[in-house]
């Protein structure tokens, strides 16, 4: 078969090696005789899998001292409840830039006072809301870096006066990030870092053990930074297929290197929409997302959706079926993503163009 192009949102495209590796490790693990999916993960095997792993997260993001990274369970929509368990308090703000921010938020206000300081959702959510003051008498301020169903992003690291808390579920490793400005960065490895059955999460560890409620133990990050994530049995396949994708991260030259290679991805393919007239973006250009590059069938041209679907079947194109909460087309990004695959959806944009004028 001939190549298939990838963009779907998630479970993310991995790099081949990773793959390949997983599925050589899936009948024998580090030369143990013994399939990844039935080692003991108290093994010294294992836990140089996990050293490595949580000591790659740290050199390809720069993680400073104070820092600890866990791997979680559950995904991101877990960790909406683990951010209000450990850090609220008395009050706590969001910024609502869409479906997954108003889920985090809902967690926190299952706990306590939270509250939307600001919301894009008056014109659902394409754009970052401007011109917040973030509150100095909150617990802290929890932002959605990335927004993958509407392709918006944040791509400065805010200031902030109280701890900084982000999903990142989406951009994590597409850009190098001052971890030191967040008490808490967390997201599901199946975006960008990873397949499908674990969450990561970056946390500050000061900023732990401040709030008085009872935290059951597995919501407790304390527990799983002391246990170095194994207080029970870890997604062992996932973390492996994790580590496996980084160290290709760090051989195509870590962060800045493929933050480079995502810009010149999303900068092709958003040019060809701007100037291709039977599409057009859905995201206000200067808070477009180079991850999730969201678009429809420009005006007039609303009738030729299905066609354009079918259409880039016969490319090899998949998975650029938009969130049905936005329609039209979405193309995932992630790192793993080539130029060449986004070379090809733009000449399949084109021919259809060639077809229709
Ligand atoms: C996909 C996604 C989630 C939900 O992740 P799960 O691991 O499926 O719970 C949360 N936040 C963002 C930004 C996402 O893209």
């Amino acid at each position: 078969m001939s190549k298939v192009h990838v963009f779907t949102a998630g479970p993310c495209l991995l790099p081949q090696v990773a793959i390949d590796n997983a599925c050589a490790a899936l009948k024998d693990f580090a030369g143990t005789g013994v399939s990844l999916l039935s080692i003991s993960h108290r093994t010294k095997e294992w836990d140089a899998v996990m050293d490595e792993c949580r000591a790659l997260w740290k050199e390809l993001l720069d993680i400073p001292e104070g820092y600890e990274v866990v791997f979680l369970g559950g995904g991101a929509s877990l960790q909406f409840l683990y951010v209000a368990m450990n850090y609220l308090e008395h009050k706590a703000a969001y910024l609502d830039t869409g479906v997954w921010a108003s889920k985090a938020l809902k967690e926190a206000k299952g706990l306590g006072d939270a509250y939307a300081l600001a919301s894009s959702k008056d014109r659902n959510y394409c754009y970052i809301p401007k011109g917040f003051e973030i509150p100095k008498d909150v617990d802290y301020f929890h932002i959605t870096t990335n927004n993958t169903i509407y392709g918006t992003e944040i791509k400065e690291d805010f200031d902030s006066p109280v701890p900084l808390i982000a999903d990142m579920s989406s951009d994590i490793l597409s850009r190098r990030v001052d971890v030191s400005k967040y008490a808490l960065i967390y997201g599901g490895a199946q975006k960008n870092a990873g397949p499908a059955g674990v969450a990561f999460a970056i946390i500050k560890k000061d900023l732990l053990g401040k709030v008085s409620r009872y935290i059951p133990t597995m919501l407790d990050y304390r527990v799983h930074i002391d246990k170095l994530s194994m207080f029970n049995t870890p997604p062992v396949f996932s973390i492996f297929v994790m580590n496996e994708t980084l160290k290709w991260l760090k051989g195509m030259g870590g962060v800045d290197a493929i933050h480079a290679l995502d810009v010149k991805k999303a900068e092709t393919l958003y040019a060809e929409i701007d100037r291709n007239p039977l599409f057009k973006g859905t995201a206000d250009k200067e808070d477009r997302s180079i991850m999730n590059v969201c678009f429809v069938m420009a005006d007039g041209y609303e009738a030729l959706q299905d066609e354009f679907l079918a259409f880039s079947k016969t490319y090899n194109i998949v998975g650029i079926k938009g969130h049905r909460s936005v329609g039209g087309f979405r193309a995932s990004l992630y790192n793993a993503c080539t130029v060449e695959d986004v070379e090809a959806l733009v000449k399949c944009m084109q021919d259809f163009e060639k077809l229709h004028k």
